[in-house]
């Protein structure tokens, strides 16, 4: 969750570290814009996971998260 410069992780409420609104520490940052075949049809949502609970929720997954090691981070 944004606020002003201020980023929070929407399950936990924990304050991700961060400086001019750039995350300091492992953020999860996801957005969709849901179409006609969904039930949100023009809605965008968007939202925002520390690391730990990105962990705990994509632990959970029956399918793995895909990896792939990227050789040069941005
Ligand atoms: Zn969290």
């Amino acid at each position: 969750m944004r606020r002003e410069n201020e980023i929070y992780c929407n399950r936990c409420k924990k304050q991700i570290k961060s400086r001019s609104g750039i995350a300091q520490e492992g953020l999860f940052h996801a957005e969709t814009d849901w179409g006609y075949f969904s039930e949100k049809d023009g809605e965008r949502h968007s939202f925002d996971l520390c690391e730990d609970c990105y962990d705990e929720i994509t632990e959970a997954f029956a399918i793995p998260v895909e990896r792939v090691r990227l050789t040069e981070l941005l």
